[in-house]
């Protein structure tokens, strides 16, 4: 059985409205109608189907992690900072490639502030 995959049926077909925030040839990134963590939420995804960071060819790499920089310069400038999530295996909900950039109150702390 096919497992649900809300980017490649709903997100990038843009059946839904979301708020684009860099669009190129292979990448989509855009902040999600429903805010997941932090003040200020990003999600970046291949445009193609790629599973997990595991099954990501070098040559879409590149372009991903290019937008990725993009958006957290942005970040950075806006909040001071910010964080670049992944999932993967049976931490991986959705079965689509899918990088989270997120600031602000709400994301996790690796390492506690003073
Ligand atoms: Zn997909």
């Amino acid at each position: 059985m096919r497992e649900p995959d809300w980017y490649c049926d709903e997100v990038v077909p843009k059946l839904i409205d979301v708020d684009v925030v860099r669009e190129t040839e292979q990448v989509l990134a855009f902040r999600p109608p429903v805010r997941g963590f932090g003040t200020d939420h990003v999600i970046v995804v291949p445009k193609r189907h790629v599973r997990s960071l595991l099954e990501l060819e070098p040559g879409l790499s590149a372009d991903l992690l290019q937008v990725v920089q993009e958006v957290t310069r942005g970040f950075v400038d806006a909040h001071g900072g910010c964080q670049v999530l992944t999932t993967l295996g049976d931490e991986q909900h959705n079965r689509h490639l899918h990088l989270h950039v997120a600031a602000g109150e709400g994301v996790a702390r690796f390492v506690s502030r003073r």
